[in-house]
């Protein structure tokens, strides 16, 4: 397991819109398995609050801080997640034999590969919608000896479950959007971009050095009445729900109120 990338292509990645009813052939072959998990072939694999909370729920036996590196975007001077690769390379959810450790709940761009997703948004209309793109060739389950097999785009994500992660990416990404549009977002200071990194990815973590977690502190902070479920029985959905429209939308609001 675990090859080059581009080991078995003899043609040029060809990028190109799909519509939801036009098939593409493929198949994820067990002999590459393990080929798109590696920095090597990936660059950086980038995640949605839901994908890490999802994450989460599903490696007890790791810190957060174990599988995700948090940096600030260039473009939007917003906090974004990626998979901290280990020191092989390799994912830190990638199985010896070339499998998912948390297949049923890899992140977002795991699941729509060989597949990426545009998301276009309509302010008038108030409105996400999702373009999907067909990275034909980019790997091995193009290939005749991967018997790939013909599936229209609604037939693909269906088999990927990928209802209910859209319509968290949707929300994410629109969220984003307006905050961009509402904030002076390069004007906040490295402590404030931590904080909200933490409001947004870290609710079910514990403080350090501290026995609370980070919902509970900011709860505190932000004025929310606490809530009477306990922190770990919050759905990976809830607390990015929470997250995105509760927890990040207060700190920028308190942010931007500081700066006067
Ligand atoms: S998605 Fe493509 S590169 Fe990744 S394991 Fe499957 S066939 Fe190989
Ligand atoms: S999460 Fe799973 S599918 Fe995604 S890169 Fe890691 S091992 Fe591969």
């Amino acid at each position: 397991m675990v090859n080059n990338l581009k080991q078995f292509l003899k043609k040029d990645v060809k990028n190109t819109l799909i519509k939801k009813d036009e098939s593409f052939s493929f198949n994820c072959a067990k002999e590459c398995w393990g080929t798109c998990c590696i920095k090597e072939n990936v660059g950086h694999l980038q995640l949605s609050i839901y994908d890490v909370y999802r994450l989460l729920k599903k490696r007890l036996d790791l810190n957060i801080l174990d599988f995700i590196e948090l940096k600030i975007e260039e473009k939007s001077n917003l906090p974004r997640a990626y998979i901290k690769w280990k020191e092989n390379g390799h994912c830190p959810n990638l199985e010896e034999d070339g499998s998912c450790k948390v297949y049923a709940e890899r992140p977002y761009t795991c699941a729509i590969f060989p597949l990426s997703s545009e998301f276009r948004i309509d302010d008038e209309l108030n409105t996400v919608t999702i373009d999907y793109v067909l990275r034909e060739n980019l790997c091995y389950g193009f290939l005749k000896d991967a018997k790939p097999l013909s599936r229209n785009i609604l037939e693909f994500l269906d088999l990927q479950g990928l209802e209910k992660i859209e319509e968290l990416e949707m929300l994410e990404v629109k969220k984003r959007d307006e905050w961009q549009k509402k904030y002076d977002l390069k004007s906040f200071t490295d402590k404030q971009l931590h904080i909200l990194g933490q409001a947004l990815y870290c609710l079910q973590d514990k403080v350090l050095n501290k026995n609370s977690y980070f919902m509970d502190r900011y709860s505190e902070i932000l004025k929310i009445p606490k809530r009477k479920k306990r922190v770990e029985n919050f759905s990976a959905e809830e607390l990015t729900t929470l997250a995105l429209e509760e927890f990040a939308p207060r700190f920028l609001e308190k942010f931007h109120k500081e700066k006067k």
